[in-house]
């Protein structure tokens, strides 16, 4: 690129590096001529979409010249109603990412903090620098979010927080006391983001549910998404919930029609489908195991996980681990990029998938 564009661009988009999203099928098979690729990269459900979710698409494809409601007004009081809450608590986006923007570009300007963990998601550091916000990165304690650490480092000029419980990468996961106490010590100036991406998931006693936390702590803000458990990440749509008032805001930004009518349609079946959520969960929790007995054959360590991905301990050789992975047609995700040079992230698949996941990894290991 000219480096007179480079000049022009703002200060923190100077310094970003654009996301590394996990390796498409499609782009293996181009590059080694194979099929029957595994990719456990993108922490996505191994069932493919439910079948009320396609039947829903179907329904909706005679309306696809309309533009879609641009205030999801069904989606809403399906959400509504299923999380308890009121519609103007709820803001909608083209996937969860697209909130976690809003509320930087509705809450950040120059000079302004935001705090986030070490290992925590890639998205945050990127809608902070975006913005000319400057970002505050805390050590993570046993690869978890560092709480102590988090309520240390704010100042006056912190406006926002992000959590994510469970983290991606780590899978590690706060519990409900934990969170409660640093809320309690967080000021009312700071908005705290409670990314929930993997909720549904989550079975731990202890794992606190944000949205009830809502109504004690009208600075946080939890964001939620169709992508993981529900099966929806081609179609892009999350949601975040919050108090009406910052909803107001986030929609004065919102994009008009951020969010398409296929997936709001999708959306809405999916909500209604709890054998599919409950399928999702046991194929989920079934693998996790199986993959554990794999590390643990295979003399791996790994990071406890409360999600759909686990993150194995390869040593110094994980990225050229990662590349035999791909050679051998199963696509799992480097995370080097989240100061975690020696760990490989796998996504929980199907009992078939992650059996040739842990065959293929045993060869590489046998190899490298
Ligand atoms: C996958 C993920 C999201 C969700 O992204 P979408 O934009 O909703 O697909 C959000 N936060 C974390 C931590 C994630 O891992």
């Amino acid at each position: 690129m000219s480096s007179n564009f480079l000049d022009l661009a703002n200060p923190g988009v100077k310094g970003l590096h654009p996301y590394v999203p996990g390796k498409p099928v499609e782009e293996l098979e181009r590059e080694l001529g194979i099929t029957n690729i595994v990719k456990l990269a993108s922490n996505e459900n191994p069932l493919g979409p439910s079948e009320s979710v396609l039947q829903a698409i179907q329904k909706a494809l005679p309306e696809l010249s309309r533009y879609p409601d641009g205030n999801g007004f069904t989606l809403k009081a399906a959400l509504a109603e299923h999380l308890s809450v009121d519609a103007d608590q709820i803001t909608l986006g083209n996937g969860s990412n697209d909130v976690l923007e809003l509320l930087a570009r509705t809450f950040l300007s120059v000079g302004d903090e935001v705090i986030f963990s070490e290992h925590a998601f890639a998205v945050y550091p990127i809608v902070t620098q975006a913005v000319g916000a400057t970002a505050v990165v805390t050590p993570a304690r046993n690869w978890a979010h560092d709480l102590d650490a988090m309520a240390d480092a704010i100042t006056d000029k912190t406006k926002l927080i992000f959590i994510a419980n469970p983290n991606n990468p780590t899978g590690t996961w706060l519990s409900k006391g934990e969170l409660k106490a640093f809320l309690k010590i967080v000021p009312e100036h700071v908005v705290v983001v409670l990314d929930e991406a993997y909720f549904e998931y989550v079975d731990q006693e202890n794992y606190p549910d944000g949205i009830k936390l809502l109504k004690h702590y009208p600075n946080l803000v939890v964001t939620r998404t169709f992508s993981k458990i529900y099966g929806l990440a081609s179609l892009r749509v999350g949601y975040g919930i919050s108090n009406p008032d910052i909803a107001d805001l986030l929609n004065r930004v919102r994009q008009p029609f951020n969010v398409n009518a296929l997936a709001q349609a999708a959306a809405v079946a999916a909500l209604a489908d709890s054998e599919y959520l409950l399928r999702s969960r046991e194929v989920n929790a079934r693998g996790l195991e199986q993959l554990i007995q794999g590390f643990e054959t295979l003399d791996l360590d790994y990071i406890s996980s409360v999600g759909n991905f686990i993150c194995v301990h390869i040593g110094e050789k994980a990225a050229q681990a990662n590349d035999e992975l791909l050679r051998e047609g199963v696509i799992v995700r480097p995370v080097a990029n989240y100061r975690m040079p020696e760990y490989l992230r796998v996504t929980v698949g199907t009992e078939q998938e992650n059996e040739t996941f842990l065959h293929a990894l045993k060869r590489v290991l046998d190899r490298i």
